[in-house]
């Protein structure tokens, strides 16, 4: 049956979803505060990563521990109060760490990511957006011979469990292949079925405008007046009060104060990021991260986009961009790097759920109401699949993959 719905939260997840849900005919409305793809679906790094089928686990070695508490790593960073308040996550993320867990956790997640190109590429195809995307891979750079022979162990076992390629290239064929780079490094390897965009919010841009081709609605408006009214969903927009019988939540990083509001306690947490870009200097020709010093170099539409690791610290407190200039200082020793075009780091917030895996299913006390957010490092990579697994849940349809480790219902007393 077509019903009427409306989903709160134009990122990557939310447009993705409201436009999956009209092309089955659904009578959709999108809402957001600001324009689609202007938050943290702007921001990254453009790279649709098939690759990743093992989301990224805490690191648990003793070393890595001390040189983060350090403030000696530069993949990581922290404010002191917002790690305490984020303390009992954090401790549920370690334990969802340890390797156990982790290759349980690992292969939800890789059935999900193995359809992250195809269904990227089914919408990209309808959105006419082949333009924005290069089939070229993501690299791993290594300064160093053992953090490099670990590497190419661990992509040797993920190739074989999970049939995804790899190139790997020893320093001397890298300066071959990338004549950018100034100095000579261990190696790299080379991810081949991954995807990236020279523009992530264009793209996100795309998909909205092929969803209102097709009859979606889009409407600026605060998801935060969502209300029951009698056996529907009511929500305030510029447009003027909008009803549907179901309401999906896509808010990403603002999806914790919304769900408690409404008195659901999920282990949410933000890993915040920043960005800049480079004009007139040298690019790698594919996203190149600089594995040791965990930042992404990433060619785009307005120049070399540096993005930086992990920043542990609250949504909206001050912007301390100490990871980028560390990153930007690293990558001059790599290449030769152009001016800075924005005067002031762009600054986003990865959503984290404790587990690693997003949050994908119905809100269990409230009838109509389901939930899509909480992807991470690759909610950019996986709106297309989260948005297909939704809409089959929400259509009564047998799920595309097994939908059970996605629910809301998993966390006990959520
Ligand atoms: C530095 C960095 C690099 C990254 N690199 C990659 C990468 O290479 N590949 C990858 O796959 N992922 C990457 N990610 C992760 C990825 O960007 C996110 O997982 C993804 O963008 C989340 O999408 P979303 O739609 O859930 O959230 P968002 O894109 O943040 O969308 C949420 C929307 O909710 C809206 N909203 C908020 N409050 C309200 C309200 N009250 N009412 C109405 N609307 C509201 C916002 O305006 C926003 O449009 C990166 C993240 C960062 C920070």
């Amino acid at each position: 049956m077509k019903q009427a719905i409306l989903v709160i939260g134009a990122g990557m997840v939310g447009t993705c979803t409201a436009l999956e849900l009209r092309l089955r005919g659904h009578h959709v409305t999108l809402l957001d505060k600001r324009g689609p793809g202007q938050e943290t679906s702007y921001g990254n790094a453009g790279v649709i990563q098939r690759e990743a089928v093992e989301p990224y686990p805490m690191p648990r070695g003793a070393g890595f521990l001390l040189m983060a508490a350090l403030g000696r790593d530069p993949s990581v960073s922290y404010h002191p109060a917002a790690v305490l308040a984020v303390l009992p996550k954090l401790w549920q993320y370690w334990r969802a760490s340890a390797p156990g867990r982790h290759g349980a956790i690992s292969r939800h997640y890789a059935a999900l990511i193995a359809h992250s190109t195809s269904e990227h590429a089914r919408l990209l195809r309808l959105a006419d957006a082949d333009d924005l995307v290069r089939r070229s891979g993501l690299r791993l750079a290594f300064r160093s011979g053992q953090p490099f022979a670990q590497a190419l162990a661990d992509a040797a076992r993920l190739q074989r469990d999970h049939g995804i390629s790899f190139q790997a290239f020893d320093g001397a064929e890298l300066a071959r292949v990338e004549p950018a780079f100034r100095r000579t490094l261990a190696g790299a390897v080379h991810w081949s079925d991954s995807w990236s965009v020279t523009d992530p919010g264009r793209l996100v841009e795309r998909y909205a405008a092929l969803f209102q081709r097709n009859g979606g609605r889009f409407v600026h408006g605060d998801g935060s007046t969502l209300r029951r009214h009698g056996a529907a969903w009511q929500v305030d927009s510029a447009d003027g009060t909008i009803d549907a019988a179901q309401a999906v939540i896509a808010l990403g990083p603002w999806a914790e104060s919304f769900t408690q509001r409404l008195g659901y306690r999920l282990p949410l947490f933000v890993k915040r990021g920043y960005h800049r870009h480079y004009a007139d200097g040298a690019m790698p020709s594919v996203p190149t991260l600089d594995a040791e010093r965990g930042y992404v170099m990433s060619p785009q539409s307005r120049g070399l986009r540096i993005t930086t690791g992990a920043e542990i610290a609250a949504l909206d407190a001050r912007p301390t961009p100490r990871q980028l200039a560390l990153a930007e200082a690293s990558a001059r020793e790599l290449l030769e790097l152009g001016a800075p075009v924005e005067p002031v780091p762009w600054l986003g917030c990865r959503p984290c759920v404790a587990d690693m895996l997003p949050v994908i299913g119905p809100a269990g006390r409230h009838p109509g109401l389901w939930f899509n957010f909480g992807h991470g490092h690759q909610g950019f990579t996986l709106g297309p699949a989260s948005a297909r697994l939704l809409a089959d849940l929400i259509d009564g349809a047998t799920p595309f993959i097994q939908a059970e480790g996605y629910a809301p219902q998993r966390f006990a007393g959520y």
